[in-house]
């Protein structure tokens, strides 16, 4: 262990973690460029993040003026390392050999490895000469929208930006590590009654559903709304349910098994289908759907809640988005993030158009949306949804599980941290919120 990163784990006072050398290497998880083609010919399914994920020391960057080195203490598995990790639907590298021809500070990211990871939790090492905000010692919470604050197209809502990425997917030097390098424009407080490893698995999803569910940039969600959400227990739908609960709308948890129907019933949620057990068949072959089944899933809904969904929560993708169109409310919105079943959609128009449905395409979050959901988080009106927690070592077998869809909730990593349940700071704000509520995930997948 290197001396700085044990200094922050006995948690010296910051003067003298200021005073601590840095070291010249770190441990991280990464992807290899020279193996990008080594799942070529492999159904996505089978191709496997356990031989693609290394764990291993890499050279510390150097830090730009308006940056942080953080000592991560723990992180988070996000579909995106696992897109990553299979190669899929594009290397990562052109992300990161586009960002390095943009500036002295860009070329730092395009190297022959990538370093993975778009969630963390830890403390500040180091800030830049134009950092004002932050400073070494203080324990945050990382969020991963990074944008160049000098792009004027980068204002007002910053993920109109033109060059906007996603930290750890679309840049290098990600949260899978002991080190992190992020825009001070990246940190939020720790939420101060979560451990490190709860407090690593939200900012990602959470400002996510945030943005899509509550913000005027997405779905609003109003008091009253029925919101069908797809996968209900997963990342971001368990985030999902949370919003539309606290907003007083109706949520209709989708998920594929009667334990995930038992983590929505003890969040709250009532009105819960497993998508498995009604057996929905969608799509009929490869190039057809069935409207008959779109209906079903339609008169479903209408039997547990009374009414069609004001908004659905979309990400499935090619697998589920004709019956979102189809199921929403007449003037409703269906609004999107993803396609994690193929990004090729096809829904019938006439349902859109003749009853003034809107798609609303979201992706990640600005800063303030980010902040605010973080927020929620630290004052305990958003839980964490952990359900696991693995070793950096074991980052492969942690980005599996999410591949292979065998996870609830969110899967953290321990980094730095030497054992979970470390870093909590306000005991009564804890016990406020409820150990049970806090490990409701964890408790579901004892
Ligand atoms: P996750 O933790 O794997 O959860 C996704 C859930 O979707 C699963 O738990 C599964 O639930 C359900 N699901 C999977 N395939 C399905 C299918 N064919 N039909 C219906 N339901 C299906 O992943 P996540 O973190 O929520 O992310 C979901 C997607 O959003 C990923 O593609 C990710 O890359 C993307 N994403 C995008 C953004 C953005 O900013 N644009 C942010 C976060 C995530 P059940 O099996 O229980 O139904």
């Amino acid at each position: 262990m290197d001396h700085i990163f044990q200094a922050v784990l006995d948690g010296v006072p910051a003067e003298d973690l200021a005073a601590a050398p840095l070291p010249e290497s770190y441990r991280a998880a990464f992807v290899r460029r020279d193996e990008a083609s080594l799942f070529e010919g492999i159904e996505s399914a089978e191709k496997d993040p356990r031989k693609s994920l290394h764990v291993g020391e890499v050279d510390v960057p150097e830090l730009a003026p308006d940056e942080a080195y953080i000592a991560v203490m723990a992180s988070a598995i996000n579909f995106n390392t696992v897109w990553t990790s299979i190669f899929e639907p594009l290397p990562t590298f052109g992300f990161l050999d586009r960002l390095g021809k943009e500036s002295r500070w860009g070329a730092r990211h395009a190297l022959d490895y990538h370093v993975v990871g778009s969630d963390a939790s830890g403390v500040v090492l180091r800030t830049g000469s134009a950092v004002r905000n932050w400073k070494v010692g203080d324990k945050v919470t990382v969020h991963c929208n990074f944008v160049d604050d000098q792009d004027p197209s980068a204002h007002d809502d910053s993920m109109l930006a033109a060059n906007q990425r996603i930290w750890g997917f679309e840049s290098n030097f990600g949260g899978l590590a002991d080190l992190a390098l992020v825009k001070a424009n990246q940190l939020m407080p720790k939420p101060p009654h979560l451990s490190w490893e709860e407090a690593a698995v939200n900012a990602l999803c959470n400002s996510t559903a945030y943005r899509m569910l509550v913000s005027p940039n997405g779905a609003s969600v109003r008091q009253g709304d029925r919101v069908l959400v797809w996968g209900a227990t997963g990342g971001l739908g368990s985030f999902a349910v949370q919003y539309v609960l606290n907003g007083g709308g109706t949520p209709i948890g989708v998920v594929s098994s009667p334990a995930k129907a038992a983590i929505l019933n003890d969040l709250g949620v009532e009105a819960v289908i497993d998508r498995r057990a009604a057996d929905y068949r969608f799509w009929k072959d490869e190039f057809h759907q069935d409207e008959s089944e779109w209906r079903r899933l339609g008169k479903d809904i209408r039997a547990l809640v009374g009414d069609d969904p004001d908004i659905v929560f979309e990400h499935p993708g090619r697998s589920t988005m004709g019956a979102s169109v189809f199921v929403a409310k007449r003037g409703g919105t269906v609004v999107t993030c993803a396609a994690t079943s193929g990004y090729m959609i096809e829904y019938d128009n006439r349902h859109l158009w003749m009853k003034l449905k809107t798609i609303k395409g979201s992706h990640f979050a600005n800063y303030r949306e980010a902040w605010d959901a973080n927020q929620l988080v630290c004052e305990g009106k958003i839980l964490p949804p952990i359900s696991a927690v693995y070793r950096l070592e074991e980052v492969g077998e942690a980005a599996y599980q999410v591949h292979r869809n065998l996870h609830e909730g969110k899967i953290a990593v321990l980094c730095l941290a030497p054992a979970e349940g470390l870093g909590v700071d306000d005991p009564e704000l804890r016990a406020r919120v409820g150990e049970d509520r806090i490990n409701l995930f964890r408790r579901h997948g004892a």
